[in-house]
């Protein structure tokens, strides 16, 4: 008997008879002799709604409460999904966060996974019932609940698969795998058979968002084998895993990522120790940066340039203003930029990726204002307006001659 983990997003449960479906699936499996253990998400754009509703109260509200309050939509996702289950005949029992064991830290909106106490969960299998987990959510050391981040029920999922050494893991979702770019914004995309952990955590953490990027870091070190699929058509997916057979592609896929800020530091003294001052400013109040470009002018002056979360963009200004070394006049904020990035473990071994790819944005008349590089991912900085047009274009200069 095998167990098997399938995790369901929010578009896969957002109505009833999406909710029925998924029960279908569920209980098919369980049919099959497996012990099934699912994770659900909130349905459709609940999530968005209710981080709506609460901006609508406070925009200024505690992260803790805004977990309080997320939490609430997968709690309605599992009773109901139960619900449908119990009405097929099968016994289950649905669970939120902290009643499967999920143990995380303090840092709400994005807390980590400390462990899973698996007692619970090993008993309720055992007792052969189809198990329901709130995806999403853990508890913290004083019993508060705490939300892993947006698209976090992947990582829920794939910590449970790795706790119980679980045979699958199946992440449904409204696509049918991974594909070399999203497939609803690109027609020519193509869909993988397999991708290896690597290429996915950069394709993920670069803006695809078909599997969050902790998941994948979290499968990658556990060793999940995972599978991506859809919840409407029963076809193979994609399967993400240490080494794949497929030919070491030069380019594996084109990500999007409009969660940017772009901030430009101007004309600061081309002295030692401001990058410094400024960097380790940021770095106190925990704010990650990306990219960093440094140009140096002609009057002694330089100007540092660099990319943030979106929603850290004022902070950084506040913070960087009240540094009594900057004028707050030295300082731009633009939030009206994207990052668009190729993927690939091929890249490291030709040198031709970067003019390809710089080829086709000029083509379109799409002007860079940064670049960043790695051994597997090349990233450049464009206007917001020219993000879709850029992706469609990089993805036609390396896959339409396949
Ligand atoms: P879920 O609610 O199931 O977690 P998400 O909306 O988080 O689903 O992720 C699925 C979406 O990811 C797809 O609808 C697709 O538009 C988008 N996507 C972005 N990049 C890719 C890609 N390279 N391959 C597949 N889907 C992608
Ligand atoms: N419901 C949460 C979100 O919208 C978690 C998830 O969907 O994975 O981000
Ligand atoms: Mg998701």
């Amino acid at each position: 008997m095998a167990l098997i983990v399938q995790k369901f997003g929010g578009s896969s449960v957002a109505d009833a008879a999406r909710v029925a479906n998924v029960a279908n699936i569920v209980t098919d499996t369980y049919k099959a002799g497996n012990s099934v253990i699912v994770v659900v998400s909130a349905q459709g754009d609940t999530t968005d709604d209710l981080i709506a509703k609460a901006k609508e109260i406070n925009p200024n509200a505690s992260k803790r409460e805004m977990d309080m309050l997320l939490c609430a939509g997968e709690q309605i996702s599992v009773a109901l999904l139960a619900m449908a289950i119990q009405k097929l005949g099968y016994p289950v029992v649905s669970l939120l966060g902290w009643q499967a064991g999920f143990k995380t830290n303090s840092t709400y909106g994005s807390a980590r996974i400390k462990k899973i106490d698996t007692e619970r969960l090993s008993a309720e299998v055992d007792k052969r019932n189809i198990v329901i987990v709130a995806g999403f959510q853990g508890v913290n050391k004083y019993q508060d609940v705490t939300t892993l981040g947006r698209g976090g029920s992947d990582t829920s999922a794939v910590a449970i698969a790795a706790a119980l050494k679980a045979d699958k893991c199946q992440i449904y979702t409204d696509v049918d795998g991974v594909y070399t770019a999203d497939p609803r914004k690109v027609k020519n995309a193509k869909k993988m058979s397999e991708i290896s952990y690597d290429e996915m955590l950069e394709l993920a953490t670069l803006g695809a968002q078909v599997l969050n990027n902790r998941s994948v870091e979290m499968a990658k070190k556990y060793n999940v084998e995972l599978e991506v699929l859809s919840s409407l058509t029963r076809v193979p997916g994609t399967i993400v895993k240490e080494v794949t057979t497929m030919e070491k592609m030069l380019i594996r896929g084109v990500a999007k990522d409009t969660d940017v800020a772009r901030i430009s530091i101007l004309k600061v003294p081309n002295n030692p120790g401001i990058a410094f001052k400024i960097f380790d400013l940021l770095a106190k109040k925990k704010i990650n940066v990306d990219i960093i470009l440094q140009s140096v002018g002609r009057d002694q002056t330089k100007d540092i340039t660099f990319t943030v979360a979106k929603d850290s963009g004022d902070a950084v200004v506040e913070i960087l203003s009240n540094s009594g070394i900057l004028t707050p006049e030295q300082i731009v904020c633009d939030t009206n930029v994207a990052k668009v990035s190729v993927v690939g473990a091929g890249m490291e071994t030709h040198p031709g990726t970067a003019a390809t790819m710089f080829e086709a944005l000029y083509d379109n008349n799409i002007n860079i204002q940064m670049i960043s590089t790695s051994e597997i991912k090349l990233s450049v900085l464009i206007d917001i307006v020219d993000a879709d047009r850029a992706v469609s274009a990089v993805h036609e200069a390396f896959f339409s001659a396949e």
